[in-house]
């Protein structure tokens, strides 16, 4: 353990980037967040938080000054509603953010730097079957990503192995799969599937309604995997020899019915399901863990029954705060995701 270490979050007014200054504190670090907004779900718990936009380059001097390692969260996304429909501004806000991030690094002589990338590098044909084959690291080549965020991650997860090679600066690249947990984007359209699902069951149960909607046949497939072992697995990775794209995500694979299913068992409610038209990603995605228990020793631990409860009881509280204010507000059952 470093104890002591001064490091810089990026994103950290956003969900993950949030919840892991809180954990890099509880291990002695000195955090300094950066984001384009402050934590909306509680204060951050940084030691130092400053408001920059990192798609300008002396933002991302002045964020990346005096410390010694860098974890790169922030991003302009969202789920597979935003991602699916802002291909432009995605791709070009966040190459702009992670250009700029990246070479600050450099020019600030940052010892080591983690960059966030995501299962949605790999191979549209290789997960076009509900039943998909876990996907190793290795699978990502030859690249053909579904969306331009993909496209995007696959390009900076290259500039940072370049770094590594040409600058000798120390970089490290995780992939995530599907992270959720409290405290994050659960309506409005950036939400993912759990925190949508979550959001429209909540919705049911304190109104009354029996029905929720759901994005295609919601035979579509993922693996989810809970925030705590989200930043637990980051952080034993900045901490490991491993430079090579890493998988960081649970290996069990669900429908998006079964999800629906254990998130309302969680509320004490059943629901039918109105099965809708809408962007579904890849028809199939899980994760291949294989590397992860080989370089880390370790892997997710928590239950998704476990972590969906947790994450089902505070948006269950913010659905109700919300009706609470507002009667009619339809857009809790009706608004995008998934
Ligand atoms: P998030 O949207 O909650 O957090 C991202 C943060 O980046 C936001 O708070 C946002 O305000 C900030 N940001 C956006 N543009 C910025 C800018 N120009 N300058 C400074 N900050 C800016 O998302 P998250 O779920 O916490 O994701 C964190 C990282 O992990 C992202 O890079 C994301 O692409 C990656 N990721 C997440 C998942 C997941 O399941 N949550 C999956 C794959 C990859």
């Amino acid at each position: 353990m470093e104890i002591g270490k001064r490091v810089l979050v990026t994103g950290a007014g956003g969900f993950i980037g949030s919840h892991l200054a809180g954990f890099l504190k509880k291990r002695g670090y000195w955090v300094r967040g950066v984001d384009l907004k402050y934590p909306e779900f509680g204060e951050t718990e940084a030691d130092e938080f400053e408001i920059l936009d990192l798609r300008r380059w002396d933002n991302c001097l002045q964020a990346t000054r005096n410390v010694d390692h860098v974890y790169a969260l922030a991003a302009d996304m969202g789920g597979m509603g935003f991602i699916s429909a802002n291909h432009a501004q995605i791709l070009h806000n966040n190459s702009l953010i992670n250009i700029h991030t990246l070479e600050a690094a450099r020019v600030n002589g940052i010892k080591r730097y983690l960059y966030t990338s995501s299962a949605c590098v790999y191979p549209e044909f290789l997960q076009e079957d509900a039943n998909v084959t876990p996907l190793k690291e290795e699978d990502a080549y030859p690249a053909m990503p579904q969306d331009a965020y993909g496209w995007e991650k696959l390009v900076t997860e290259r500039l940072c192995n370049h770094y590594r090679e040409d600058f000798g600066l120390e970089t490290r690249t995780v992939r995530f799969h599907n992270i959720f947990g409290e405290k994050g984007t659960w309506e409005g359209g950036r939400e993912k599937a759990p925190a949508a699902l979550a959001r429209k069951i909540a919705h049911a149960k304190l109104t009354g309604a029996s029905e929720i909607d759901i994005w295609g046949d919601g035979e579509q497939t993922r693996s989810f995997c809970y925030i705590t072992d989200c930043v637990e697995g980051l952080y034993r990775l900045m901490v490991s020899d491993h430079y090579e794209p890493l998988n960081l995500g649970q290996d069990r694979m669900v429908t998006i019915n079964e999800l629906a299913d254990i998130i309302a068992s969680a509320a004490g409610i059943s629901v039918a399901k109105k099965h809708i038209d809408g962007p579904q990603g890849v028809r199939g995605r899980n994760s291949d863990n294989s590397r992860l228990r080989e370089v880390l020793g370790w892997e997710p631990e928590v239950s998704l029954e476990d972590g969906l409860k947790i994450t089902y009881d505070w948006i269950e509280e913010q659905v109700r705060a919300r009706l609470a204010g507002n009667d009619e507000d339809q857009t809790l059952s009706k608004s995008s995701n998934p």
